[in-house]
């Protein structure tokens, strides 16, 4: 191993932990348990591998090699059980993590895994959870109903601290895929196409090493076009979501400063080409601000605009927080929204705010410490 090479392991390929192990005179059969004791077992410390032989153990201690799970520094708990995790990376940055466990909604009994999705339920109390990752710490695009804009954006996640994230919550949790059914959600603090490589690096290991399937991972972007594109001709990917969140470029420009670059037109046009899978659909996410974005003629324009689209909609009503200018509207106005897109032909569903009084919803995610400051 070469100097420069970072000492956390976590964020290494299969082949990459292989080559590691060969250069320190090991078998190559190292590297499988390397990897395993990474993304499978999620060690904290290397001195626990005890699959590896004592003397490698040490030595990789003292070199410094460490797993590189994150540490969980605060956690805080929603009265609907969501969790958000304040996680602690090396350099002292913080992110947040947000753990949703959700109760039967319908798919229990859909094939193989229903065994365990009964052992789930009797056992703790949900079918199928959602781990919510982050993949900057901050965020650069400066959406203006959401407070990780607030923060700006400090740096890019590497793929072994987006993958720590899931590992720190799975470990937190004590639950393990592929027996517990677990679902990601690359919808956390930052954007993820602006920090596209380490994002699609970490959805490799995930698969590979944590085993959570593809088809049980969404990545949302608020339209970094030419990124769309990218994901489209991926060989493995996690589905799409695409923060709309108006239906035109004027509120749109508004409300983020992003479609001034890539506008409307582009975004639904990218949209349209995307390679769907057998029966995948594309999401579109639809903050409601009330009396910006929210009226009977926003909607009818929102149906027009991605009419033909392979989509649906979901509708998130604003989650509020210090700072942000917007209201939140009144049940009747999202039903109202809903009816309509419905009534043109858009599948549309509400999307129940998770651990508000946590600061853990869409858009809330700010360290505790900045809150504190308002
Ligand atoms: N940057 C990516 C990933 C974050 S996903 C993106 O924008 O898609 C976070 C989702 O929460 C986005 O759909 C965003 O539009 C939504 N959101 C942001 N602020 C919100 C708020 N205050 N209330 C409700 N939803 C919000």
């Amino acid at each position: 191993m070469t100097e420069e090479k970072p000492t956390a392991l976590l964020g290494l390929t299969l082949r990459e932990l292989t080559d590691f192990a060969q250069e320190a005179g090991q078998p190559s059969y190292r590297g499988r348990q390397l990897f395993e004791a990474l993304y499978r077992q999620r060690f904290q410390s290397a001195e626990q591998i005890s699959s590896l032989p004592r003397e490698f153990r040490r030595s990789l201690g003292e070199r410094g090699f460490f797993p590189g799970v994150p540490i969980v520094e605060k956690k805080f708990v929603s009265s609907d059980g969501t969790v958000r995790y304040l996680i602690c990376l090396a350099d002292g940055q913080t992110v947040e993590t947000v753990w949703m466990p959700e109760g039967d909604d319908g798919e229990a009994g859909d094939g193989s895994e229903a065994g365990n999705n009964v052992e789930n339920a009797a056992g703790r109390g949900w079918n199928r959870a959602t781990i919510c990752v982050s993949s900057q710490v901050g965020c650069a695009v400066d959406c203006q109903f959401c407070l990780t804009a607030l923060l700006g954006v400090k740096r890019n996640l590497t793929a072994g601290e987006i993958v720590g994230q899931v590992c720190a919550v799975l470990n937190d949790q004590d639950v393990s895929p592929p027996q517990d059914r677990v679902n990601i959600v690359f919808m956390g603090m930052g954007e993820p196409f602006l920090n596209y490589d380490n994002f699609i690096r970490a959805v490799g290991l995930l698969v590979e090493g944590v085993e959570i399937p593809e088809s049980r991972m969404t990545v949302s972007t608020a339209g970094i076009v030419p990124r769309i594109y990218d994901l489209g001709a991926e060989p493995m990917r996690p589905k799409l979501a695409i923060s709309l969140n108006a239906s035109n470029d004027e509120t749109r420009s508004r409300l983020m400063p992003i479609n001034r670059k890539w506008n409307l037109e582009k975004l639904v046009a990218a949209a349209r080409d995307f390679p769907l899978r057998t029966r995948e659909r594309l999401t579109f996410e639809y903050v409601l601000l009330d009396e910006v974005n929210d009226s009977a003629q926003s909607a009818r324009e929102l149906g027009e605009l991605i009419r033909g689209v392979r989509a649906k909609v979901n509708l998130i009503a604003l989650n509020p927080g210090p700072g942000i200018l917007f209201q939140t509207p009144a049940d009747n106005r999202l039903l109202q929204f809903q009816k309509i897109l419905i009534a043109a032909g858009v599948p549309t569903f509400i999307r129940r705010p998770r651990g508000r009084d946590i600061y853990a919803a869409c858009g809330q995610l700010k360290r505790t410490s900045d809150l504190a400051a308002f």
